[in-house]
């Protein structure tokens, strides 16, 4: 593709978004297709950075509460009077799956914009996070017009039946950690169910969720029915979750963060929340385990128990593991971990790796900043971890792992967290691995495999990691509500 300069203006001129050298392929917008942000001048911005250099990549507009004032307006406009609730699924369902067809073909910007923005591989956007976005849009498209309510058998002279409505205007509020596959895991079964929402993506990851709502209204999702606001937590995100005409708030973010937003829920209009949360997810290696295998798996873990038996080999395998691991630009093919992905959260897992140090626990792999600029760290593996240390206890959510020794009460162990977000299961013994699948208290059982997901597999955790679930036909039902109708009957041959 050519290289060349998008910019997206407000109506005064006034650049909000220009991304320079930006790869696009033949055939493909023009700067005039990306509109207008909005017909507001004057906008308050906010710098957006590059983890790679820390230098600003772009500003971006900040929306405060007004801003979210005017989206839920037009939500609620879209909602209340527009066709998107009233078309049938199906046509819903067609216009879905046309937003996908145009995220495959702009695949290569918004694999961009999220390496750019947040660090994350070039490679992994392109080949597994945005493709499962649309395959989460898909998905749902197909069941938009699968929604229904039930027949009901009552006791007496009546007819009974549900209705599934959509609940209405809903608030999306996400992290940067994913910033595409966050956006789908809550957009996606909320147009299928017919509902108007605003989102507010992390402060961190603005650029793809403009990107998104610019190619939503290209595919023909109505007005108003998709709005992105961006801008910081506590303005705009707070703004979602305490607004009285919204209907419903999905979040996914801290626990902290998440006890907040349910505050504000409460406090204002009463709306259900669901709540995707922090996790401090144990990967448990039993001794029979495959030793390759493991190694695999647990590169995404944070806190790894080994039964003893495995565990000098296991520990050998981890360290070798990362050191062949490269850390370095995302764009480059060959990299296998990008760079933290701001200032902020590069000291914080910094940080977290001194407080391990200080408790006890022994590097084994790691444990410095890498790079001449940007946020680089070493992937980290610490061993002599103990239980009650903080980096064993504590979401650090960078490049780290503590692996401890294990004898007989993994179990135990693993469920010894106020978190319940996932668990991991390394055997060949299948009664082990059912005994564990049932006793783990966490949302996401994995066994012989860590992170997996699909559209179709439901995910949200248990405990402190939240409530609700994303992905699979249940998480629709959050943006539904049931309605009941009775009609008395007469003259009925039975009842
Ligand atoms: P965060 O909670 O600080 O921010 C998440 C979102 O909430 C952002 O959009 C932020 O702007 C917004 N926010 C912040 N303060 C707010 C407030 N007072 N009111 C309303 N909104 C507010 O989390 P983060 O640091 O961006 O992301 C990392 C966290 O997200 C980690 O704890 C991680 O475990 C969690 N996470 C969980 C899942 C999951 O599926 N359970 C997935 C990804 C990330």
């Amino acid at each position: 593709g050519k290289t060349r300069k998008v910019q997206w203006t407000d109506a005064c001129g006034k650049e909000l978004f220009e991304i320079k050298e930006f790869q696009l392929s033949e055939g493909d917008l023009s700067d005039d297709d990306f509109g207008h942000g909005s017909d507001k001048c004057n906008w308050k911005t906010f710098a957006t950075t590059d983890p790679r250099s820390g230098e600003v990549i772009t500003m971006v507009a900040e929306g405060e509460k007004d801003d979210v004032d005017l989206a839920v307006k037009a939500a609620r406009e879209a909602f209340d009077h527009g066709q998107w609730p009233r078309m049938s699924g199906f046509q819903r369902g067609q216009i879905m799956i046309k937003f996908a067809d145009l995220i495959d073909q702009h695949i290569e910007e918004l694999a961009t914009l999220d390496s750019l923005e947040v660090g994350k591989l070039f490679s992994h956007n392109k080949l597994a996070d945005i493709p499962s976005a649309t395959r989460m849009l898909r998905y749902f498209a197909g069941a938009a017009d699968k929604i229904h309510g039930e027949t009901l058998k009552m006791g007496g002279p009546f007819h009974g039946y549900t209705l599934k409505e959509p609940i209405g205007v809903v608030g999306h509020i996400i992290p940067w950690n994913f910033p595409t596959v966050m956006f789908f895991f809550k957009v996606s079964p909320a147009l299928a169910a017919g509902c108007a929402m605003v989102v507010k993506p992390a402060e961190q990851s603005s650029l793809s969720a403009l990107y998104y709502a610019f190619l939503a209204k290209q595919a023909g999702i109505p007005d108003g029915v998709l709005n992105v606001v961006t801008g910081f937590g506590p303005t705009a995100g707070a703004a979602i979750a305490s607004h009285m005409d919204i209907n419903q708030v999905s979040f996914t973010g801290s626990t902290e963060v998440g006890r907040l937003i349910m505050e504000a829920a409460a406090r204002s209009n009463l709306k259900p929340v669901s709540l995707e949360l922090g996790g401090k997810s144990p990967l448990i290696i039993f001794d029979d385990a495959d030793i390759n295998m493991a190694g695999e798996v647990c590169v995404a873990a944070s806190r790894i128990y080994v039964q003893e038996g495995i565990y000098d080999d296991f520990m050998k395998k981890a360290v070798e593991t990362v050191g062949d691991w490269i850390v370095g630009d995302p764009f480059d093919p060959h990299v296998h971990q990008g760079p933290q992905v701001d200032k902020e959260q590069f000291e914080k897992v910094l940080r977290y790796i001194e407080h391990g140090k200080r408790e006890g626990a022994t590097i084994v792999a790691g444990g410095k900043p890498c790079g001449e600029n940007g946020y680089y760290i070493e992937p980290t593996i610490f061993v002599d971890v103990k239980e009650d240390m903080v980096i064993a206890k504590e979401e650090i959510f960078g490049p780290v792992m503590s692996l401890m020794k294990t004898m007989e009460e993994a179990i135990e162990k693993a469920n010894n967290t106020r978190y319940g977000l996932a668990a991991g299961v390394v055997t060949k013994n299948l009664d082990i691995a059912n005994r564990m699948a049932r006793s783990i208290h966490a949302g996401s059982i994995w066994i012989n495999c860590y992170f997996a997901f699909d559209s179709d597999c439901p995910f949200g955790g248990f405990k402190m990691s939240g409530f609700g679930k994303d992905l699979g036909m249940h998480s629709i039902e959050k943006y539904l509500q049931v309605k009941s109708v009775v009609t008395r009957l007469h003259d009925s041959p039975w009842l």
